[in-house]
This record gives C-alpha cells, structure tokens and sequence, in this order.
C-alpha cells in the first residue's frame, strides 16, 4: 500500500466545517497515515489567524498590559470546533497551563506554538488517532537550524510504532530545551520531516488553492495550473517569489526523493500539483515553459574598465567588497570591458556608501554606474533544455511590446533565462511573455 504524510494549512482547519473536510480527506484513503496540522487560520477575510492571536497575546503580557480578552478570544476558538465537532476538549485544564505560563515569564515561541499544539489535538480526537506532540521528536540546533538527522531518528523512532497519528506542525524543541517554532508558515516543514521520517510515498500538502499556477494571478488573468514540475523548476521559481510552500520544506522531501502533491481542500477532485524529484524534457511536447515568475527590486551596479578581462581576480575582488558589506549578489553578467551586479535595493541602499568607497578604491574603475528600479523576470522550464529559439521568443516577445531589456541570463543548468527590464514594465512583461508561451 502507499503510504501518504499529508499536511494541511490553517485555512483548512479555521473552523469546524473545515474539520470535516479534512476528516473525509484523510479517511478517503487507508494510506493516509499522518496528518500535520496548522493552527486554526482565517475563517474569512477579515477574521484573524490563531497563530497571529497568540503573539498579540504575548505581546500584551511581555509589555504588562491585560491580555485577558485576547486569550478567551483564542480559547473561544478552540472550544467553538470542539463543540460543532462534539469532540472532549479540556479547554479549562489546556488554558490554565497556558495562563500559568503567561503569568510566569512568557516566551514567544512556546505562545505561538500553542495554536498546532491544541488544533492538533482536536483533530486527533475527532479522526480517533493518536497525537505526536513534535516537542519530543522534532529537535533544532543551538543556531536555530533544524537538527534533521537527530529529528529524522527520533520522529522515525515514534512514527514506526503508530499506524495512524496527527502530528502538530510548527514547532520541536530547541538546543535550549525550550519549545522552538520554525518562522511562519513552518508547518510545511514539518509536513516534509513527517513525511521524510515516514519514509512516505508522497508528500500531500493540502491548502486552499488547487496548486502553483503558472504565472501570478494578480497580473495574468487565469493563468494555466502547473500539474508537474521538478525541484530545480520550483527552487527557480520560488526565488523569483512564486511560493506555495515555506521554502525550507523541499529539502527534507528533496533528499528522500518523496513527491509533493499540493491539493485543495475545498476541491479535493482537482489533482493539484505534483513537485517531483526529476522531470525528463519531452522534446515533442508542446509545454517548453513551466512557469514565469519575477520581483521588482533590484538595482544593477555596473563597473566600466578599459582591459578589465585581462585583469585576474577581478570579479573575486568585487564580489567580496560586495559581501564583506553583507549584501548578496544575485546575478553577475559580464563583458569585455565592464562587468554588473545585480542586487536587491534595500540591502544595497543600507551599505551603498562603504561598497561605492571601496570599488573606487581598491578597483580604480574608469566609470561606476548604479542603476535602480529593475525588475527581474524568469522564465522557467525543463522543456526549454533541448529548444531552439526559447530565448529568441522570450526577446521578440518583449521587443513587440516594446519593454527594453537590460540584462540578460541563462543559469547553467539551462532550465531559466532571467532578463532585467524596468520596473515600470514588469506587469506588461509578464503578461507578454505569459502569452508567448501559454497561448
Ligand atoms: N500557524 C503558523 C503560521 O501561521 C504556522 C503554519 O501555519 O504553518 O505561520
């Protein structure tokens, strides 16, 4: 039998309805062996996240201000599922540790993690399974990095003795022996150690939208789901700000060679996406491109000398004046006699004087040019490996609409072409080349 780790967001568990959805999702296949849940999420709009409840709390507590109301708001959350569901829930005994916590020297992290801590609960208790409380198997590192060896031998140790479980999302402890979260969204993250320590055929992630689209829906009307893309396409993606997922819950999955499956709760029937270890280039399919995704944000410094290439250890010298003042480059092309780096505004405004004082110091440039207000755009594909003409198309594109391009890159693994264009174009760009490739 397969066997499924699923994971599902605070949106499919902010209230007793959303329970039992998952519940029919988690029964609809024997498989579906553990659950990790979030704490309860938006119910609408204008509703807020437990998780976000949680810290206002602590916030009140730390500062010495009432927090009374805001924490009968939060266990008013819980006991409200509770009771839809009909499902035993001490909510006096579970508030009372937390009160007497508040009261005694509060930490933030133990606060947060309260929220996967009780809905986790709840949710074992309605499903009939047993609950893994992640403060005993989930374990960081003194720099707050998870310690993934001793977790994968601790949590595998307590999956292997369970059929079935629900295991809180979140958080573990840390080298402190204090509870430690992961930053927000973590769930994911442990939704793929689950998954990883279960030795798990698939990673579901379970959310409120039917997988990663295409391009972003808030500049390109309807854009084309994705059903399959690799690792490498998504990491790509993901760093041009298409997310799905918290970033650091592909490693986990990624070196176990599990399959993520990310599926709406609210439409099970829709496959969603599968984010797959390795993904072969049909060179007869007509799907060249994955995926287009971009940020706004970046400014190019640009340095002109005459025989610059002849000179050794050049770009070793600015590349290290530029991260000696903590700020990390993100492309770097070059030509004969001048050579850019393009890196994001706001880190580069903060350091801008010491990194300009020392280029024109230590490399004596004949011009130094910054230039701001660049968006970066990539285009990504598995599909574009074997292609001629993917990277004319992507400029004819452009040059038809009229968007000069001011940089231009193709990572080395072939699967992107990044191009810099002003951000006064980014919106137009993406839709042009959304239609190049999609229509
Ligand atoms: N509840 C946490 C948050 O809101 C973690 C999660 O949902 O993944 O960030």
């Amino acid at each position: 039998m397969k066997t499924s780790a699923l994971k599902f967001g605070g949106s499919s568990l902010a209230d007793a309805a959303q329970f039992r959805k998952v519940a029919s999702i988690v029964k609809a296949h024997e498989g579906r062996v553990f659950t990790v849940a979030s704490a309860p999420g938006k119910r609408n709009k204008q509703d807020t996240k437990v998780t976000d409840m949680l810290y206002a709390c602590y916030d009140l507590a730390v500062a010495g201000k009432d927090y009374s109301d805001q924490l009968l708001a939060i266990r008013k959350r819980f006991e409200d599922i509770a009771a839809e569901l009909g499902v035993q829930f001490d909510a006096e005994g579970e508030f009372a540790v937390i009160a007497s916590h508040l009261a005694s020297g509060p930490r933030r992290d133990y606060m947060a993690s309260r929220g996967e801590y009780l809905n986790s609960k709840l949710l074992a208790q309605y499903l009939g399974y047993d609950f893994i409380d992640p403060a005993t198997c989930v374990f960081f590192n003194a720099d707050g990095t998870l310690d993934a060896n001793k977790t994968n031998d601790t949590l595998g140790a307590v999956l292997a003795k369970k059929d079935k479980a629900v295991v809180a999302g979140f958080y573990g402890t840390g080298a402190d022996g204090n509870i430690k979260t992961f930053s927000r969204g973590g769930s994911d993250v442990t939704g793929a150690i689950v998954a990883r320590a279960a030795k798990a055929d698939v990673y579901e992630n379970w959310t409120d939208v039917s997988g990663m689209l295409s391009a972003d829906p808030r500049i390109v009307t309807s854009p084309r789901p994705i059903r399959e893309i690799s690792y490498k396409e998504l990491r790509e993606l993901s760093y041009m700000g298409a997310s799905v997922m918290h970033e650091d819950a592909v490693f986990p999955v990624m070196i176990a060679g599990i399959p993520i499956n990310i599926r709406n709760t609210n439409r099970p029937e829709d496959d969603g996406t599968w984010i797959v270890p390795h993904r072969k280039a049909d060179p007869e399919s007509s799907e060249i491109v994955t995926g287009i995704a971009g940020m706004k944000g970046f400014s190019s410094i640009r340095i002109e000398k005459a025989m610059l290439n002849n000179e050794v250890g050049f770009a070793a010298r600015l590349l290290e004046i530029i991260a000696s003042a903590g700020v990390s480059f993100e492309h770097v092309p070059s030509s004969i006699d001048s050579m850019s780096v393009i890196v994001d505004s706001e880190d580069f405004r903060a350091a801008r004087s010491q990194i300009m004082e020392s280029i024109q110091e230590r490399l004596s440039p004949d011009a130094l040019i910054v230039d701001t207000g660049i968006a970066l755009i990539a285009v990504v594909g598995i599909g574009m490996v074997y292609r001629r003409g993917v990277a004319a198309k992507v400029f004819s594109a452009l040059a038809q609409a009229d968007v000069n391009i001011r940089m231009i890159d193709q990572g080395s693994s072939e699967i992107n072409i990044i191009v810099g264009i002003d951000e006064d174009d980014y919106e137009k760009a993406v839709n042009v080349l959304y239609q190049a490739f999609f229509s």
